[in-house]
């Protein structure tokens, strides 16, 4: 084993997070070394709606413009649910509410995305990039300080930094090697193709589509293309599935999607909720997916890897580099990130895919809200795209949702049945309750266990 050179900071992984938090930490004039095993060990069917707090995240990071080219403005999400009246009909979710102001996301293809992020940051000052290579072993003599081992083609090297980023994504392997564990629950797939766009509902909108077989998806890529991914829960047949979630399509956009199926196969990709135990360990941060990850309902993931880079760069600066506590800070603005983003997108996807009362009765609720409130649509939006992440917020917003079931009452009357509006409230109010506890809890033990 040879012995490299100390450097100040040793990412493991080069996709959007390593990108992000190499281009963070050489604003502080930090030697960094990317580690990327290279393009055949990354995922071919990831994120690529970037909501407007991580486009800003990526201008301040001076990564914008090599993708701004390559990428479609995107305006919120428009919002399809299974068709009640023959017709499909969505709700649209804006980011703001002003359409002379400028806040838009961006959709950037993955594969460009990615590239693109990793020829920039290896053009900075500090910063290298180490690709066929990958981080294989972490050595550690007390517990707080770890040694990483890179192997590559010649051999292994072992290379000691002061910091040690983890952004090799969901399955981290940096994570195991450090004695992390984590909660995974993987109750679903991924598949996705290329369409034209020609018929694609709402252009310039990332359009979701949700079905009891799963949560479909639709966004312009450019270059007059689409991207649509359809979701396969556990166990279920692909085909059937899709067959189903189609239903919810528009007839023309519909007859294109099934076009391109007959002629070829989608890509897929597996969807993980990942819980780790913690966030940073000795010298190691986990940042991006290693972090943490959850439904891709709220189409977050791209977003809150650049919060955390732009997070851990700030901890680093305001501590003085004094890296403990900076990684300690790191821990407790991100978890709350993460907290909200993760809840957000489980509670939604119960939502909309399960078949219980309390579900059926919570996803009319949210219906409701954001169909007679125009505010209601616009802090939706801001939870979903982070630029709101605070657990309080959700917690304000979910009574609020949960509270529309009195207005829905005529309604399930003519419908359903009252007997099953009563057992749905019942079970959504305690449910309520719980999650409200849960929120107080969270929030009183980070303000008491990490005061400022
Ligand atoms: C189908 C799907 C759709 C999604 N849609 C969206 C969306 O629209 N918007 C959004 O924001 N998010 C979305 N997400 C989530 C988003 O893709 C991720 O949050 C984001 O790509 C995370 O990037 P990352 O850099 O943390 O991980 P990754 O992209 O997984 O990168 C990890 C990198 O680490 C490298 N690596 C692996 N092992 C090692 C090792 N031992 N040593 C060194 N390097 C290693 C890999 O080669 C890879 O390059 C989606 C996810 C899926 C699966």
């Amino acid at each position: 084993m040879n012995d490299l050179a100390d450097v100040d900071v040793l990412i493991a992984g080069g996709g959007v997070a390593g990108s992000a938090a190499a281009a963070a930490l050489a604003q502080l004039g930090l030697t960094i070394q990317i580690i990327e095993p290279g393009p055949a060990h990354g995922r071919r069917l990831a994120g690529e709606l970037i909501h407007p707090p991580g486009v800003d995240g990526l201008g301040e990071l001076g990564l914008l413009d090599v993708i701004r080219e390559e990428g479609v403005p995107v305006d919120g999400f428009a919002i399809f649910r299974e068709s009640q009246r023959g017709a499909p009909d969505a709700e649209v979710l804006p980011y703001s509410d002003r359409s002379d102001a400028k806040v838009s996301g961006l959709v950037v293809e993955h594969r460009f995305l990615k590239e693109r992020l990793l020829e920039k940051v290896g053009t900075l000052p500090g910063v290298s990039i180490r690709t066929n290579a990958r981080v294989t072993a972490m050595e550690t003599q007390n517990g707080d300080t770890f040694t990483a081992v890179v192997r590559e083609d010649t051999g292994d090297t072992r290379v000691r930094a002061k910091l040690l980023i983890a952004a090799d994504g969901p399955l981290s392997q940096v994570r195991k090697l450090i004695g992390m564990s984590h909660a995974t629950q993987r109750y679903s797939a991924m598949m996705g193709l290329e369409v034209n766009d020609e018929n694609l509902p709402h252009t310039g909108f990332g359009n979701i589509f949700l079905s009891p077989a799963g949560v479909s998806y639709a966004y312009a890529i450019g270059r007059g293309r689409a991207r649509v991914m359809f979701e396969i829960l556990r166990d279920a047949d692909a085909k059937e599935s899709i067959r189903t979630q189609l239903k919810n399509f528009p007839e023309d956009f519909r007859r294109d999607i099934e076009a391109v199926l007959a002629a070829g196969k989608p890509l897929a990709a597996p969807n993980f909720c990942i819980v780790p135990e913690a966030s940073t360990r000795g010298n190691v941060a986990l940042i991006g997916d290693a972090r943490g990850c959850c439904h891709p309902l709220t189409a977050s993931g791209i977003t809150a890897a650049v919060k955390d880079a732009l997070i851990l760069r700030d901890a680093l600066r305001e501590t003085g580099m004094d890296i403990p506590a900076a990684l300690k800070r790191y821990a407790r603005l991100g978890n709350r990130l993460q907290l909200t983003r993760r809840t957000l997108a489980e509670e939604l996807r119960e939502a909309f895919l399960a078949q219980t009362p309390e579900a059926q009765l919570l996803s009319e609720c949210i219906f409701s809200y954001w169909r007679s409130s125009p505010t209601g649509r616009r802090r939706s939006m801001a939870l979903l795209s982070t630029l709101d992440s605070s657990v309080l917020s959700l917690a304000t917003q979910y009574l609020t949702v949960v509270l529309h079931a009195i207005r829905l009452i005529p309604q399930w009357r003519r419908q359903r049945s009252i007997a099953d509006w009563n057992r749905g409230v019942f079970r959504l109010l305690a449910k309520s309750l719980g999650f409200q506890r849960t929120v107080i809890g969270q929030w009183i033990r980070e303000r008491y266990a990490f005061p400022e």
